[in-house]
């Protein structure tokens, strides 16, 4: 195990971080922005360096500073959280050209995964079944619309390099491709750099499904059963929940098992995401992985009692995986609500401010994730992801009643700052996501977007 690792993130996710190597006996060190120099984790981990303005790309995103910072606080692995360098295969690199271990997959590994369109191709040899569509990227708005007339419409156009919902455009009929595919290159390039292109079938009603899996760098691997995350807005999750709900356990067993198929073949090494859409009729298509500890990475904590994060750690530090299948088992039903910082009625406007006043939740099964205290100041330079509560109960109808409670109990409060607190309890009440019978439409139906 490492001595010492520094931390390349902010937020919720830097805190999480910082925890589980204080309880597991290894030194951290936090990285942070001028705007983030009163965060939390600049308190509780052991050392913290300054590496930056606040923006972004000259902290967060400056590849230079946090290796430098790494260099002179002698850390040997860099935690990426989420977002930010995570998926940087080129930071990897770097990572590994100054002798520091960065903790995730194999740099070639995520390029070859972290690329949407090649990861599809890959996963297609391997076995596992995607929405039709084109099997590498497009290189003309002709060979978009050939592939659109043979797969039918309505299809989505992605960006390779896509993320974080971004990058995505649905077309329902010939008429509107050529200028959804122009769009999509142009948000392609400005993004991510990147204005390469892929076409698949959109599936409609459909749930997002996604298996979590654990490998080491040895061959082996687990999965820790489902999440389902069909509760997005802009393709943005609000909402998770595991197990899977309303799916038969043959559905289940069946996502699981060809996720970590996925996962071995594809040489896989941490934890990691691979996400399905699911029909009516159950069938189940792979559309991406995520090469990353996930926002959502609570959920299945709850249900299985294995620490991500702490597994995360072991195996980059070369210890054989700590489990083997028949060792995982999924309990009970665990819930999480993203709390952000924004104004549902002003169209999820970001209302960064300071609070007066922030009481997060507690009490049986609850867990909140948060870096708020009384006193902080949301700034208006990150994400505006402020709390995760997560809860966990023996069954479904519990869990939804102890997150009503939970939500009832936190307190959030300052001059011009909003949560989403209001239109999650919306969504909870909502009589198809209480049967567990909802898809990634729901929320569009609440706001009344039109499909
Ligand atoms: P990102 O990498 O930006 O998160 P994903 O490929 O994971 O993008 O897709 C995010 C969401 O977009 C999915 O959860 C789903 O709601 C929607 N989506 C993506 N691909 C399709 C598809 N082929 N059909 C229907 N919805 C899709």
């Amino acid at each position: 195990m490492f001595e010492k690792i520094l931390i390349a993130n902010r937020g919720e996710i830097a805190l999480r971080v910082a925890r589980a190597c204080r309880e597991l006996g290894v030194r951290s060190v936090a990285v942070y922005s001028v705007a983030d120099r009163d965060s939390a984790v600049v308190r509780l981990a052991d050392e913290a360096v300054c590496i930056g303005p606040p923006d972004a790309r000259q902290s967060y995103l400056n590849a230079a500073a946090i290796i430098e910072a790494a260099r002179k606080t002698g850390a040997e692995a860099v935690h990426p959280g989420y977002g930010f360098l995570s998926e940087d295969a080129d930071f990897a690199e770097i990572c590994a050209d100054n002798g520091l271990v960065f903790i995730g997959p194999r740099p070639e590994v995520m390029v070859a995964l972290g690329d949407k369109s090649k990861a599809r191709a890959l996963m297609s040899d391997a076995g596992l079944p995607l929405p039709p569509g084109s099997m590498e990227t497009l290189g003309t708005v002709a060979q978009a619309r050939a592939v659109a007339e043979e797969i039918g419409y309505p299809v989505i156009i992605k960006c390779a390099a896509g993320g974080g919902g971004r990058g995505m455009t649905v077309v329902l009929s010939a008429e509107d491709l050529a200028s959804a595919y122009d769009r999509t290159r142009i948000v392609g390039q400005a993004a991510f750099g990147d204005d390469r292109v892929y076409v698949e079938r959109y599936l409609s009603p459909a749930r997002h499904v996604e298996v979590q899996v654990l490998c080491d760098g040895y061959g082996n691997g687990v999965h820790l059963g489902t999440r389902d995350c069909s509760v997005q807005r802009r393709h943005q999750k609000l909402i998770e929940e595991g197990p899977a709900p309303a799916l038969s356990g043959v559905t289940l067993d069946a996502i699981a098992e060809t996720a970590l198929r996925g996962a071995l073949r594809a040489g896989y090494t941490g934890v990691g995401t691979f996400e399905f859409l699911v029909d009516e009729a159950e069938r189940f298509q792979f559309i991406e992985i995520n090469c990353r500890i996930q926002v959502e990475h609570p959920v299945t904590e709850m249900i299985t009692g294995v620490d991500l994060v702490h597994e995360q750690l072991h195996i980059a530090g070369g210890v054989p995986l700590r489990l083997r299948q028949e060792d995982v088992r999924l309990q009970g039903v665990a819930i999480e609500c993203r709390v952000n910082t924004e104004d549902p009625d002003r169209n999820f406007m970001p209302t960064p401010g300071r609070l007066t006043r922030f009481i997060p939740p507690n009490g049986p099964g609850t867990r909140t994730d948060t870096h708020g205290y009384p006193g902080y100041l949301v700034g208006p330079y990150y994400d505006s992801l402020l709390a995760k509560v997560v809860v966990w109960a023996p069954d479904r109808d519990l869990a939804l009643g102890r997150m009503e409670r939970a939500l009832h109990e936190f307190e959030v409060d300052g001059p011009g700052v909003h949560t989403t607190i209001p239109f999650i309890r919306r969504v909870l009440d909502d009589a198809g996501f209480r049967k567990g019978r909802y898809s990634t439409g729901l929320v569009d139906r609440l706001l009344g977007v039109p499909d």
